[in-house]
């Protein structure tokens, strides 16, 4: 119902359907990860829709092999890749535009959901979010129920719904108990992503955005390109850990995207309300109260590591299997 109301916001009213998308909802989702990533896994309406077929018990049966999941991870990061500078000329301006990727997505996801087992058609592979929200969730400060999978269907290995930060370390190649610091970060799709995120997400917030769209992609690439070089010089360098890596990655993504969004949220505010110029101290305090956030949770995700998030979940939004 959320997802039908932006869209039909959309077209019915583009400019605000843009403000309430860019600005108000987006803006959410990275905090939210950081800090109860299965709130939105259990909230994102694509993933409901991809449930939908289950819930329905027309579910799809077909599995992906090893070879599909080793590098469903590098499809959906091409995907966001692909996606994201396409914001600037087209999804940030044109309301019906977003409506008909927004229907699209959908209609891939359900598509997914009749064709492959569980969540195996898109969430847990081809999404091009899943990413994002692998790297911003793979420590959790709040472990909640997962909503979506009451019966297990096996239809993901590793499983972020159903193992979390585990799962991520393992994607990162760096398992509990394994020995040394693990996988550089570059030899896996999802170290390498944490490596390139910082820099596609500068990128992104410092390129013209009236640049032709060929320009668009060189830069957000070079950035991307320039991020990963410089982590994986710093892990051989400095030898940090896998795991240090990515949280790196995903705090210095986080700490640019707030950097960045929240005076233009603020300016949207402005100009769509219509309230005038708010006083300059609030994006002080809201970019303050962002970066202070990503912070916390880097600093404080060794210790959330020891003590196991999920040991510490006491909140509970729906019926379902506890995971582990
Ligand atoms: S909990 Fe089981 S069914 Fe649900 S996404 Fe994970 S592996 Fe698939």
């Amino acid at each position: 119902l959320g997802a039908a109301s932006v869209v039909g916001l959309l077209i019915l009213s583009p400019q605000w359907g843009l403000y309430v998308t860019w600005h108000l909802l987006i803006p959410l989702v990275p905090a939210i990860l950081l800090l109860a990533p299965r709130l939105w896994r259990n909230l994102c309406p694509i993933a409901v829709v991809h449930q939908l077929p289950r819930l329905a018990g027309r579910g799809g049966r077909r599995r992906l092999g090893a070879s599909a999941r080793g590098w469903a991870p590098a499809m959906a990061m091409a995907g966001l890749f692909l996606i994201v500078p396409l914001r600037h000329p087209i999804f940030n301006v044109s309301g019906p535009a977003l409506a008909a990727l927004v229907g699209g997505v959908l209609g891939l996801a359900l598509l997914g959901g009749l064709l492959f087992v569980g969540k195996a058609g898109w969430c847990s592979t081809f999404c091009p979010v899943g990413p994002v929200e692998r790297l911003y969730g793979q420590q959790p400060v709040l472990s909640l129920r997962h909503a979506h999978c009451a019966d297990c269907l096996g239809c993901s290995d590793p499983c972020f719904d159903r193992q979390g930060a585990r799962a991520v370390a393992r994607m990162a190649g760096a398992p509990k108990g394994a020995p040394g610091r693990g996988t550089p970060l570059w030899r896996t799709p999802t170290g390498a992503f944490a490596g390139a995120f910082p820099g596609f997400v500068l990128g992104y917030f410092t390129v013209d955005p009236a640049a032709p769209i060929p320009a668009l992609y060189l830069q957000m690439a070079l950035f991307t390109a320039g991020a990963l070089l410089l982590f994986a010089l710093g892990q051989g360098v400095l030898r940090f850990s896998t795991l240090t890596g990515i949280r790196w990655g995903a705090a210095a993504s986080a700490a640019l995207y707030y950097w960045f969004t929240v005076p233009s949220v603020i300016a949207q505010t402005e100009s769509m309300w219509g309230i005038g110029s708010l006083p300059g101290w609030l994006k002080v305090a809201v970019r303050a109260t962002f970066l202070a956030l990503v912070a916390l949770w880097l600093l404080d995700a060794p210790r959330r590591e020891r003590v196991g998030a999920s040991a510490r979940g006491g909140v509970t939004l729906t019926r379902g299997f506890r995971a582990s």
